[in-house]
């Protein structure tokens, strides 16, 4: 994939993705400060049901151009997945369950200071973003399924954790990669993979939902592919938060015009439960990774040659322990007052959906 340029990117007006409305307003313009690509992008919020998006948006064919080379998750997976914590650290009631890491503890907790008294599960605890969630699999052949697999970096968890995962990827390189590993991926989109009805027990998408041009559909996808109960899980940016009232259209997370779609609560509950989900639980992640990369597209548009600017930008993708130790009061609070940046939403299928109109159901004002 080629770095896009504006003769390549065709932008199209379209009615509102989650209401079908064409009544919008214009709520924010801003330029691709991390990338270049395009020029001027235009958010608006719909009159109707205040759902935010881009509009005009990219037209199906100019998707690929809005995505760099060096982009980075097709590069590198879970960039901040950090720390996981232990199994130790993490039997409390929190929604956000993880496994134990196979890799070694960090140096500093395998050395004297490991004697100290509390300070294992207290690493864990300052380090647990809870950017994603890892549920155990219900029995040994319990099916699980990843959309935006990229290279493969949590489908392989998946796996470990005793699932038998399968990935859906776009971009042909990334999902390679995932196949040259051994992992199962289906190279398209969610539709175009033509899964089975009634077949997961578990589903996910993290930082996916928002690049998708018909995020209902998506939603509506994952009920009918999931089998009762089953878990739908994953992760958006939160235009409700503080931040893009602080930082406006440098907010890092805009990330035109590869995001079309921009969630919060108040527009995740409503959208889950017509798609047929229930018992949902928005979780606010312990992420400052948005305020940081926010700071450097701030500083960036001030002085465009800044390193400071340079390096404030990279920093999400190579977040070091260190500052995430350093930091980690800040995004606890931010979550714990429920204005974290990021989301992380799971919810569960209900089945069977809502019954649909069929042919033989009249309309009232038909003939007989
Ligand atoms: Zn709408």
């Amino acid at each position: 994939m080629n770095q896009g340029d504006q003769s390549e990117i065709v932008l199209a007006e379209i009615a509102c993705p989650i209401c079908g409305s064409t009544r919008h307003r214009r709520h924010i313009e801003t330029t691709d400060p991390l990338h270049g690509v395009g020029a001027v992008f235009q958010i608006v919020r719909c009159q109707d049901c205040r759902h935010i998006f881009m509009n005009p948006c990219p037209t199906d064919d100019s998707l690929a151009a809005c995505y760099p080379t060096a982009y980075g998750p097709h590069a590198s997976q879970m960039a901040n997945d950090s720390a996981t914590p232990p199994a130790e650290s993490s039997n409390d009631a929190k929604p956000i369950q993880t496994k134990p890491l196979t890799t070694s503890s960090p140096w500093y907790l395998c050395s004297g200071f490991r004697r100290i008294p509390g300070l294992r599960k207290l690493y864990y605890w300052l380090t647990d973003t809870r950017s994603n969630y890892l549920p155990m699999p219900p029995t040994s052949t319990s099916r699980a399924i990843e959309l935006g697999c990229a290279t493969g970096g949590f489908l392989a968890k998946l796996v470990e954790a005793g699932w038998q995962a399968e990935g859906v990827e776009l971009v042909e390189s990334a999902a390679a990669e995932s196949q040259r590993e051994g992992l199962s991926v289906h190279v398209g989109t969610l539709q175009s993979a033509e899964l089975s009805s009634n077949t997961y027990e578990a589903s996910f998408a993290w930082m996916v939902i928002e690049h998708l041009p018909d995020p209902k559909a998506a939603f509506c996808e994952f009920h009918r592919i999931l089998k009762h109960e089953g878990q739908f899980a994953f992760s958006v940016p939160n235009v409700s938060c503080w931040e893009p009232i602080v930082f406006g259209k440098n907010w890092y997370v805009w990330e035109v015009p590869r995001h079309l779609q921009y969630f919060g609560p108040r527009s995740l509950r409503p959208l889950l439960t017509e798609c047929g989900f229930d018992d949902i639980q928005i979780v606010h992640q312990r992420n400052i990774l948005n305020v940081i990369g926010s700071l450097g597209i701030a500083l960036r548009r001030l002085r465009p040659n800044s390193k400071l600017a340079a390096w404030l930008i990279d920093c999400p993708n190579r977040f070091s322990m260190w500052w995430q130790l350093v930091l980690a009061p800040v995004a606890i609070f931010l979550a714990m007052i429920r204005q974290g940046g990021r989301l992380t939403v799971i919810a569960r299928c209900n089945k069977p959906p809502v019954k649909p109109i069929t042919h033989n159901e009249k309309q009232p004002s038909e003939p007989a």
